[in-house]
Protein backbone atom coordinates (compact mmCIF):
# COMPACT_ATOMS: atom_id res chain seq x y z
CA UNK A 1 0.00 0.00 0.00
CA UNK A 2 1.31 3.32 -1.00
CA UNK A 3 2.20 5.63 1.85
CA UNK A 4 1.59 8.91 -0.01
CA UNK A 5 -1.88 10.09 -2.32
CA UNK A 6 -0.74 9.07 -5.86
CA UNK A 7 -0.06 13.23 -6.39
CA UNK A 8 2.36 13.53 -3.62
CA UNK A 9 4.20 10.29 -4.43
CA UNK A 10 4.37 11.51 -7.78
CA UNK A 11 6.15 15.02 -7.03
CA UNK A 12 8.00 12.64 -4.48
CA UNK A 13 9.25 10.65 -7.12
CA UNK A 14 9.95 13.43 -9.71
CA UNK A 15 11.93 15.35 -6.84
CA UNK A 16 13.90 11.75 -6.19
CA UNK A 17 15.26 11.83 -9.61
CA UNK A 18 17.18 15.49 -9.14
CA UNK A 19 20.87 14.86 -8.43
CA UNK A 20 22.06 14.85 -4.88
CA UNK A 21 18.48 14.33 -3.98
CA UNK A 22 18.04 11.06 -2.07
CA UNK A 23 14.23 9.81 -0.59
CA UNK A 24 14.11 11.14 2.44
CA UNK A 25 15.34 14.97 0.57
CA UNK A 26 12.88 14.48 -1.69
CA UNK A 27 9.73 13.52 0.81
CA UNK A 28 10.94 16.69 3.20
CA UNK A 29 10.98 19.16 -0.18
CA UNK A 30 7.50 17.48 -1.09
CA UNK A 31 6.01 18.45 1.90
CA UNK A 32 7.80 21.79 2.41
CA UNK A 33 6.23 22.62 -1.19
CA UNK A 34 2.99 21.12 -0.23
CA UNK A 35 3.24 23.95 2.66
CA UNK A 36 3.80 26.87 0.66
CA UNK A 37 0.83 29.80 0.26
CA UNK A 38 -0.10 29.69 -3.55
CA UNK A 39 2.06 32.48 -4.20
CA UNK A 40 5.15 31.17 -3.19
CA UNK A 41 4.52 27.93 -5.03
CA UNK A 42 3.31 29.76 -8.25
CA UNK A 43 6.95 32.02 -7.91
CA UNK A 44 8.63 28.50 -8.01
CA UNK A 45 6.50 27.50 -10.99
CA UNK A 46 7.43 30.32 -12.60
CA UNK A 47 11.22 30.80 -11.85
CA UNK A 48 11.74 27.18 -13.05
CA UNK A 49 9.34 27.64 -16.25
CA UNK A 50 11.33 31.23 -17.04
CA UNK A 51 14.71 29.56 -16.32
CA UNK A 52 13.88 26.54 -18.80
CA UNK A 53 12.17 28.76 -21.58
CA UNK A 54 14.69 32.00 -21.32
CA UNK A 55 17.92 30.09 -21.30
CA UNK A 56 20.11 29.16 -24.64
CA UNK A 57 23.21 28.24 -25.43
CA UNK A 58 25.74 30.84 -26.29
CA UNK A 59 26.56 31.00 -30.00
CA UNK A 60 29.84 31.29 -29.21
CA UNK A 61 31.14 29.48 -26.03
CA UNK A 62 27.86 27.15 -25.43
CA UNK A 63 27.48 28.35 -21.96
CA UNK A 64 23.92 28.86 -20.36
CA UNK A 65 22.75 32.55 -21.22
CA UNK A 66 19.77 34.72 -21.36
CA UNK A 67 21.14 36.73 -24.06
CA UNK A 68 23.82 35.62 -27.25
CA UNK A 69 26.35 36.32 -27.01
CA UNK A 70 26.61 35.96 -22.99
CA UNK A 71 28.32 38.80 -21.20
CA UNK A 72 31.25 37.23 -21.02
CA UNK A 73 31.83 36.45 -24.57
CA UNK A 74 30.42 40.06 -25.87
CA UNK A 75 32.87 41.89 -22.93
CA UNK A 76 35.45 43.67 -24.38
CA UNK A 77 37.79 43.64 -21.18
CA UNK A 78 38.48 39.78 -21.31
CA UNK A 79 41.41 38.15 -22.72
CA UNK A 80 40.40 36.84 -26.47
CA UNK A 81 43.29 35.05 -27.10
CA UNK A 82 42.93 32.37 -24.73
CA UNK A 83 40.08 29.60 -24.16
CA UNK A 84 39.29 27.50 -20.89
CA UNK A 85 37.55 24.78 -21.74
CA UNK A 86 35.21 23.39 -19.44
CA UNK A 87 32.70 20.25 -18.96
CA UNK A 88 29.80 22.16 -17.48
CA UNK A 89 28.14 25.43 -17.06
CA UNK A 90 29.36 25.62 -13.56
CA UNK A 91 32.90 25.29 -14.21
CA UNK A 92 32.39 29.08 -15.46
CA UNK A 93 31.15 30.04 -12.21
CA UNK A 94 33.69 28.05 -9.82
CA UNK A 95 36.24 30.03 -12.43
CA UNK A 96 34.74 33.55 -12.39
CA UNK A 97 34.31 33.53 -8.39
CA UNK A 98 38.12 32.52 -8.00
CA UNK A 99 38.53 35.72 -10.07
CA UNK A 100 41.74 34.58 -11.32
CA UNK A 101 40.77 33.63 -15.46
CA UNK A 102 40.48 36.70 -17.51
CA UNK A 103 40.29 35.20 -20.70
CA UNK A 104 37.54 33.43 -22.69
CA UNK A 105 35.30 29.82 -21.99
CA UNK A 106 34.35 26.89 -23.97
CA UNK A 107 31.88 24.62 -21.87
CA UNK A 108 32.01 21.10 -23.48
CA UNK A 109 28.19 19.96 -21.96
CA UNK A 110 29.87 16.64 -21.23
CA UNK A 111 33.09 14.20 -22.03
CA UNK A 112 33.96 11.28 -23.54
CA UNK A 113 32.60 8.16 -21.46
CA UNK A 114 32.49 4.90 -23.32
CA UNK A 115 31.41 2.99 -20.35
CA UNK A 116 28.10 5.51 -20.37
CA UNK A 117 28.14 5.36 -24.24
CA UNK A 118 29.06 9.01 -24.90
CA UNK A 119 31.26 10.10 -27.12
CA UNK A 120 32.86 13.14 -29.40
CA UNK A 121 29.34 13.83 -30.52
CA UNK A 122 27.60 14.51 -26.98
CA UNK A 123 30.12 17.30 -26.56
CA UNK A 124 30.30 20.58 -28.02
CA UNK A 125 33.93 19.45 -29.24
CA UNK A 126 32.90 20.34 -33.04
CA UNK A 127 32.02 24.10 -31.95
CA UNK A 128 35.25 24.41 -30.49
CA UNK A 129 36.95 23.59 -33.52
CA UNK A 130 35.02 25.63 -35.83
CA UNK A 131 35.42 28.48 -33.43
CA UNK A 132 39.49 27.82 -33.20
CA UNK A 133 39.53 28.35 -37.03
CA UNK A 134 37.52 31.26 -37.32
CA UNK A 135 39.17 33.08 -34.67
CA UNK A 136 42.84 33.19 -35.27
CA UNK A 137 43.61 35.60 -32.36
CA UNK A 138 43.31 32.41 -30.12
CA UNK A 139 46.64 31.39 -29.45
CA UNK A 140 45.97 29.02 -26.12
CA UNK A 141 43.62 26.86 -25.36
CA UNK A 142 43.78 25.33 -21.10
CA UNK A 143 41.44 22.34 -20.77
CA UNK A 144 40.08 22.15 -17.44
CA UNK A 145 38.06 19.09 -17.88
CA UNK A 146 37.57 17.47 -14.53
CA UNK A 147 40.54 14.92 -13.28
CA UNK A 148 38.87 11.98 -14.01
CA UNK A 149 39.37 9.18 -16.38
CA UNK A 150 36.55 10.51 -18.76
CA UNK A 151 38.11 14.09 -18.29
CA UNK A 152 42.16 13.52 -18.96
CA UNK A 153 40.93 10.87 -21.87
CA UNK A 154 38.58 14.27 -23.35
CA UNK A 155 42.25 16.37 -22.91
CA UNK A 156 44.40 13.81 -24.21
CA UNK A 157 41.83 14.26 -27.40
CA UNK A 158 41.94 17.63 -27.58
CA UNK A 159 45.51 18.05 -27.29
CA UNK A 160 46.19 15.36 -30.10
CA UNK A 161 43.83 17.06 -32.49
CA UNK A 162 44.68 20.46 -31.83
CA UNK A 163 48.54 20.05 -32.22
CA UNK A 164 48.29 20.81 -35.83
CA UNK A 165 47.18 23.83 -36.03
CA UNK A 166 49.88 25.29 -33.78
CA UNK A 167 47.52 26.59 -30.86
CA UNK A 168 49.61 26.19 -27.46
CA UNK A 169 47.34 23.68 -25.31
CA UNK A 170 47.55 23.56 -21.84
CA UNK A 171 46.35 21.58 -18.76
CA UNK A 172 45.67 22.62 -15.41
CA UNK A 173 48.36 21.62 -13.18
CA UNK A 174 47.28 18.73 -10.61
CA UNK A 175 46.87 19.52 -7.19
CA UNK A 176 43.44 19.31 -7.93
CA UNK A 177 42.63 15.86 -6.61
CA UNK A 178 42.57 12.68 -8.75
CA UNK A 179 38.35 12.24 -8.86
CA UNK A 180 37.71 15.06 -8.32
CA UNK A 181 34.84 18.33 -9.72
CA UNK A 182 36.46 21.19 -10.54
CA UNK A 183 33.05 22.72 -9.18
CA UNK A 184 34.35 21.51 -5.72
CA UNK A 185 38.02 22.92 -5.64
CA UNK A 186 38.22 26.06 -3.81
CA UNK A 187 39.66 29.52 -5.21
CA UNK A 188 43.77 28.98 -4.15
CA UNK A 189 43.39 25.72 -5.75
CA UNK A 190 42.36 26.84 -8.55
CA UNK A 191 44.61 29.59 -8.69
CA UNK A 192 47.53 27.73 -8.59
CA UNK A 193 46.56 25.20 -11.01
CA UNK A 194 45.75 27.14 -13.31
CA UNK A 195 49.06 29.50 -12.80
CA UNK A 196 51.17 25.73 -12.63
CA UNK A 197 49.32 24.71 -16.08
CA UNK A 198 51.50 22.21 -18.09
CA UNK A 199 51.72 22.73 -22.06
CA UNK A 200 50.61 19.63 -23.60
CA UNK A 201 51.03 20.58 -27.52
CA UNK A 202 52.12 23.55 -29.64
CA UNK A 203 54.49 26.52 -28.25
CA UNK A 204 55.67 28.05 -25.48
CA UNK A 205 53.08 28.78 -22.35
CA UNK A 206 53.58 32.66 -21.76
ZN1 LIG B 1 29.60 33.03 -24.55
Amino acid sequence: MARYSPSIQNLISSLSKLPGIGGKSAQNIAFHILSMDDAEAASLTEAITTARTSTKRCSVCQNFTDRDPCPICSDAQRDKTTVLVVETPRDVSTFERAREYNGLYHVLHGVFDPMKNKSISDTTISDLLKRLAEHSEITEVIIATNQTAEGNATALYLSRILEPSGITVTRLASGLPMGSDIEYADDLTLMNALRGRITLAGGKKD
